[in-house]
């Protein structure tokens, strides 16, 4: 069942003819109108973010262990308080593939995150630092937006191969085909950074601990490609990045005592293993 599709067909039509074709003529102008286009509703996308969630479990070996589990959701939950308006409310997973070092967000607030990456987190900080970033993603709705976009390109396409362009994809075959390399472009990527970094500082986290990883992935990159490279394909990270969130940084009052590790790391880490 896909709760979005055919009732939103005409809709879909809609935009192809009210966004991309003057986009043929002027797309800097219209980018960034694009970019925040999001034609799914909240209430749509909860409803397609379960039944996401259902296929990642059938597809993904979700962690059962609760020491492992619930630290990664209690990270979130407290970094989840310091977002001022939540559209929907957030679900963490982990998922259990100690060799992936990498994190997303499906629609409707379900992130995940590896066990990978938790075991690559030199302590608590930079794991919350990843959290926040995909809170990030879920608060301003990317993955709903990147379908919007996804699926007006589909509309386009089909018009100009003379196909049904209702029937092209579903919207879960659309996402589920990008699972694991889910990604959004550069613009979501910052604004995931900025929003992210800022609910880590309110969350009481070392702000600096997301350089810190960024850092840190970027330097093996050239010894360890492969363990890496999910999480550069989705995050593509860049200088600029890190430039951008220094500044962010810097602007943010100082935490008199920051928390960037807790004993909960080390037994976490060792659980993995
Ligand atoms: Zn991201």
């Amino acid at each position: 069942m896909n709760p979005a599709r055919g009732k939103h067909g005409s809709i879909w039509n809609l935009i192809f003819l009210v966004a991309f074709v003057p986009l043929l003529t002027s797309c800097a102008e219209l980018s960034p109108y694009l970019r925040q286009m999001n034609l799914v509703s909240v209430q749509e996308e909860v409803q397609l973010g379960r039944q996401m969630a259902r296929e990642i479990e059938k597809q993904k070996p979700l962690s059962r262990n609760s020491v492992v589990v619930q630290y990664v959701r209690q990270i979130g939950q407290t970094v989840v308080r310091q977002v001022g308006s939540i559209p929907f409310p957030m679900h963490f997973y982990v998922i259990d593939d100690p060799k992936t070092v990498n994190a997303f967000t499906a629609p409707g607030g379900h992130i995940y995150v590896y066990t990978g990456l938790l075991l690559k987190a030199s302590n608590q900080a930079e794991v919350a630092g990843v959290v926040a970033h995909e809170i990030g993603h879920a608060v301003r709705r990317h993955p709903t937006r990147r379908l919007t976009q996804v699926r007006a390109l589909g509309q386009l396409q089909a018009m100009i191969l003379g196909e049904s362009p209702g029937e092209v994809s579903g919207m879960v075959t659309d996402l589920l085909g990008g699972l694991g390399i889910m990604s959004f472009g550069r613009e979501d990527e910052y604004e995931a950074d900025e929003v992210g970094v800022r609910y880590l500082h309110a969350a009481g986290f070392e702000p600096t601990a997301m350089i810190s990883f960024f850092q840190k992935l970027r330097a093996q990159e050239g010894s360890n490609p492969s363990e890496i490279e999910v999480f550069f394909r989705t995050h593509p990270p860049s200088s600029n990045r890190i430039v951008r969130l220094n500044t962010i940084i810097q602007g943010l009052s100082p935490l008199p005592s920051p928390i960037v590790n807790t004993s909960v790391h080390k037994v976490v880490q060792t659980q993995i293993r």
